[in-house]
């Protein structure tokens, strides 16, 4: 896309259309900035971006599916402005050796597992019994074995783990994980959060509803002009890749991407659930999802679905989730003093702040960044 004939100033230039710089534009103009948001994509939402399959009728999440979930009311009752939720609960299940278990761990997973029927109160000692105690846990697979033991460990996180890091868990660093959530009870819900649902028209109606009021030019990388773009503005905020910003002057940070293959089959239903694990490092996807799960009150055509094939893999023009070892966290810090000296603009969003988030923090630091800006005055 050419550069734009007006040369129309604005109170802030937005880079990037996703849930960080979309949220940001509503608060501003809401408070009565102008805003021009620059997308490079052709589409706006970022990784959000939702579309209706085409042959089907059925929502598919391009970047990957996307449940809404949030412990915070305000974010609840912000999102629920912009458009009606379902009331979808998110489960996930898992296939080892052919069988299918569900996910997080919970007492269902190892009653399934071990051929059991151990009551909540006795699960604690039973896996006490097969954690081996590791005093300093050296990686990742130390790490694991000492929270839920070896065999859980070897059917349900080493195969995954190394499909989606490319590397074996004794090369991960034992800091990746904290804890090994494991429910005593057969709840097998995914998200622990009281506010959970799904935008029931798809994500994208969300964007459009956020960027009514600001102007909007997709398909144009902000970088490869940027000096013009930060001439139409007051203040810039950003939320591309912070090493992207500087020409990766100190080198690139690391992200893992994924590859999603989709495919539409003549069948009603492929798998039952929107979402199955696979464990085994002999399945060379680590996921399939069904998107028409998703909206089981939608009527969609019939004896047909989606299925989207996920292969984890490394793509440095579509980061998905940072890898952030040291020496990227290191890398990180020097981008960061280096984002903190630069005049009349403000980074934010999972990019430029080389974090996974989900939905609801970006959210929750967008509306924040607006208050301070807004509030201060900046533009
Ligand atoms: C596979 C996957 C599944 C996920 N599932 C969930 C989930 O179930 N629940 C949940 O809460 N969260 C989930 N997330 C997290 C969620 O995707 C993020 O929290 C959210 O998308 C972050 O929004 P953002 O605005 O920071 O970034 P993005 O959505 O990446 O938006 C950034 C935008 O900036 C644009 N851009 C970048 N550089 C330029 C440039 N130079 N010029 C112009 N435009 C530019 C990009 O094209 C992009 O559109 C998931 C993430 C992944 C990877």
């Amino acid at each position: 896309m050419g550069l734009p004939m007006t040369n129309r100033q604005y109170d802030y230039l937005i880079v990037g259309s996703g849930l960080f710089g979309s949220v940001f534009a509503q608060q501003a103009v809401e408070n009565g900035r102008s805003v021009l948001v620059l997308e490079k994509r052709t589409h706006i939402g970022g990784n959000c971006y939702s579309a209706e399959h085409e042959d089907t009728g059925i929502i598919v999440h391009r970047y990957g599916t996307h449940i809404f979930h949030t412990p915070n009311k305000a974010i609840w009752d912000y999102v629920n402005r912009f458009s009606a939720f379902t009331r979808y609960r998110h489960r996930v299940l898992t296939k080892h050796r052919g069988r299918v278990y569900s996910m997080p761990i919970n007492l269902g997973t190892i009653n399934a597992f071990y051929g059991l029927d151990l009551k909540p109160g006795e699960v604690d000692a039973f896996l006490a019994a097969r954690r081996p105690r590791i005093e300093r846990p050296a990686n990742l697979e130390e790490k694991a074995i000492s929270l839920v033991g070896e065999e859980l460990y070897r059917a349900f996180i080493a195969g995954y783990t190394e499909k989606q890091w490319a590397r074996s868990p004794r090369e991960l660093p034992a800091s990746i994980i904290n804890r090994l959530p494991v429910r005593t009870s057969y709840d097998d819900s995914y998200f622990d959060d009281t506010w959970q649902g799904l935008p029931a028209e798809g994500y994208t109606p969300i964007f459009e509803r956020l960027l009514a009021g600001a102007d909007i030019e997709l398909g144009c990388d902000f970088l490869a002009d940027r000096d013009y773009w930060r001439s139409r503005a007051r203040r810039v905020i950003y939320t591309g890749p912070v090493d992207a910003w500087f020409d990766y002057c100190h080198g690139r940070l690391g992200w893992r991407s994924v590859r999603l293959d989709t495919e539409v089959l003549p069948v009603g239903d492929f798998q039952g659930t929107s979402v199955m694990n696979y464990a085994d490092t002999d399945v060379s996807w680590t996921r399939i999802h069904e998107p028409k799960h998703l909206h089981p009150e939608r009527s969609v055509r019939e004896n047909t679905t989606v299925i989207v094939r996920e292969y984890s893999q490394v793509d440095d023009d579509a980061p998905y989730y940072p890898i952030g070892t040291a020496a990227d966290q290191e890398l990180f810090g020097r981008y960061q003093e280096m984002a903190a000296r630069e005049a009349g603009v403000r980074m934010g969003g999972r990019l430029a702040q080389y974090r996974y988030f989900d939905m609801h923090h970006v959210v929750a630091q967008a509306l924040k960044a607006a208050r301070e800006e807004l509030s201060a005055g900046a533009a």
